[in-house]
């Protein structure tokens, strides 16, 4: 008995917080520009490529699981966490996601955006790591300049571009970025730095 009201007062709590967040977001006002939306996608689908290619230099089968995986992610993406978001259904996504996941899928608020982020943005990983541990095998069993640069692309792509792009542009002016555990980190870090007298 305890344990359901628990779960019950928890619940409310996370509907509360999604339908506080829905009346206080602006979002509904705000149109992200198309360049943006290309800027944060278009690094993204060279990633994929980059990877498909790197994923085939070991196995035809394996690159195409991977494209198929990547779809699956997108897909996966839009289906459990943008109905989350506050950004769903609005022009206010950085990446325009939100728009397609509400054409698919439906709203949900019983539980909150911030909570379903990081139980289900794992599934993205596999798309940058899958790939760059090939390439560190690729490199170290069977060495090429083809593969050198192949595997700098991606890297440089992947772990420097992507996420300076969300970071400087993409999630830089979004109104949520509090709630997001990608962003809260780095948040998290300025504060500290700010603290400690570090020069930012
Ligand atoms: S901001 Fe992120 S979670 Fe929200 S709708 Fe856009 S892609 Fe989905």
């Amino acid at each position: 008995m305890i344990n359901d009201n628990n779960s019950t007062t928890k619940l409310e709590s996370d509907q509360i917080k999604g339908l506080r967040n829905d009346i206080e977001s602006p979002c509904n006002e705000k149109k992200i520009p198309l360049w943006l939306v290309l800027l944060d996608n278009i690094p993204t689908l060279i990633l994929f490529v980059l990877g498909a290619i790197l994923v085939y230099q070991v196995s035809t089968i394996g690159a195409v699981i991977f494209v198929v995986y990547s779809l699956f992610s997108f897909v996966f993406f839009w289906a459990r966490i943008c109905p989350f978001c506050h950004h769903y259904n609005t022009l206010a996504c950085p990446c325009g996601y939100g728009a397609i996941s509400a054409k698919l899928f439906k709203k949900r608020q019983d539980k909150s955006f911030k909570k379903v982020f990081k139980q289900n943005i794992e599934v993205v990983f596999p798309n940058w790591f899958v790939p760059f541990a090939i390439a560190i095998y690729l490199l170290t069993t069977r060495y090429t300049n083809q593969i050198l640069i192949l595997t700098i692309a991606f890297s440089l792509i992947g772990f420097i571009i992507i996420p300076l792009i969300s970071r400087l542009v993409g999630c830089k002016n979004c109104e949520i970025k509090e709630d997001c555990p990608w962003m809260k980190v780095n948040i998290q870090n300025k504060d500290q730095s700010i603290h400690s007298g570090e020069a930012i």
